[in-house]
């Protein structure tokens, strides 16, 4: 039998078959799921991102039924980066649209209004 390096722990173990890379079941399975975290940990920040504001959004929306400024949706935490289908009025020099999961906001005389989509 061969000596050969887990993977995961890095000891040495017997190896039994050619395509034994881990110890053990224990450390092939915490391989995996160190791997699989690493690979998903940006998209779930994202979904984070997503979220908040989708949240804050939708207490803005229900609380308070009226124009913001954009500087004041930034202070109580809305996260311009996580919108989506953003549009830009280059005469004001403003975000005109920008979408947040369930709500849109759009450019209005008064300021940034939102709308359920
Ligand atoms: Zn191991």
């Amino acid at each position: 039998m061969k000596k050969v390096k887990c993977k995961s722990c890095l000891g040495y173990f017997d190896q039994k078959r050619k395509d034994q890379i881990f110890c053990k079941i224990s450390c092939r399975n915490s391989y995996n799921n160190l791997m699989y975290q690493l690979k998903i940990r940006p998209y779930k920040k994202i979904i984070e991102g997503i979220k908040r504001n989708d949240e804050i959004i939708s207490d803005l929306k229900y609380k308070y039924y009226r124009c913001f400024k954009y500087i004041d949706l930034y202070k109580l935490g809305v996260d311009f980066k996580y919108a989506h289908g953003v549009t830009y009025n280059l005469v004001k020099r403003k975000v005109s649209t920008a979408k947040f999961g369930k709500y849109q906001i759009i450019l209005e005389d008064c300021g940034y209004k939102i709308y359920k989509i």
